[in-house]
């Protein structure tokens, strides 16, 4: 089944005299249970298309249908509670809230759920041992390390049971070793749950992982054949 489908989206930007044409046309469509990973040169558009695909933004024309839904006619409100609903996100700098515990920042996409407070707390938990943070769970950011931090965040994307998690450059402000961990913690989810999962990534060696690589290069978004460098 498909995840998601992209067709002909182009998303540009106005900023005073001038228009940016990020997005010229984008074509993709994203099977359940893929691994995908997004590559392309730094302000190549990957962060509006991760935007587009999340629901946190629309494209300026074109096709987008997520799990069978068409979202060019949904209203804003509609659209938000589709992304609760199907979509997790990771971000390269974690974007935890640093007043708050590494559960009560788990528990964030479940405040607009109506989940009673033991039971939040109990499935918070939850998420952070399958993460290895069960026994972090009332430290405050800054009392965790940059590798642990981003699991708390990929606990936070995983606790409403997304299918879809997009993650934004996970692994790039990690040093290598807690950039692998997150990997093989993206890699397990996929493998495991079936969550379908799209990383964009300046890494090589990370793209490498992955079952599928695009890159985003002048507006447009090619395939990467397997075994080839995508430089
Ligand atoms: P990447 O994530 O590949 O580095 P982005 O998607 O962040 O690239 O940005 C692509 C281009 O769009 C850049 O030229 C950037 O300056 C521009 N851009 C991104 N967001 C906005 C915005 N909100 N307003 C105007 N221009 C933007
Ligand atoms: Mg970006």
């Amino acid at each position: 089944m498909t995840a998601f489908s992209l067709e002909g989206v182009r998303r540009s930007y106005e900023t005073g005299p001038l228009t940016v044409d990020v997005l010229q046309g984008v074509d993709l469509e994203v099977a359940e249970g893929d691994f995908v990973a997004i590559m392309g040169p730094s302000g190549s558009g990957k962060s509006t298309l991760m935007h587009i695909i999340g629901l946190l933004d629309r494209p300026s024309s074109g096709r987008y249908v997520l799990r069978g839904r068409e979202v060019e006619s949904m209203p804003d409100d509609a659209l938000a509670a589709l992304r609760n609903e199907h979509i997790g996100f990771v971000f390269q700098s974690f974007h935890l809230l640093s007043r708050l515990s590494a559960w009560q920042n788990v528990a964030l996409p479940l405040v607009y759920r109506d989940v009673g407070r033991s039971k939040t707390r109990r499935r918070c938990e939850a998420v952070l041992a399958q993460v290895g943070l069960g026994d972090r769970s009332s430290h405050a950011p800054h009392e965790l390390s940059g590798g642990q931090r981003q699991r708390v965040a990929i606990a936070r994307a995983l606790v409403g049971e997304p299918s879809i998690v997009l993650a934004d450059e996970p692994t790039g402000a990690l040093d290598v070793d807690s950039g692998n961990e997150v990997m093989e913690l993206l890699l397990a989810l996929n493998r495991e749950r079936g969550v379908t999962v799209v990383l964009i990534t300046h890494d090589h060696a990370v793209a490498s992982r992955c079952a599928r690589r695009l890159r985003l290069h002048q507006g447009m978004l090619r395939e990467v054949p397997s075994g080839t460098s995508s430089r």
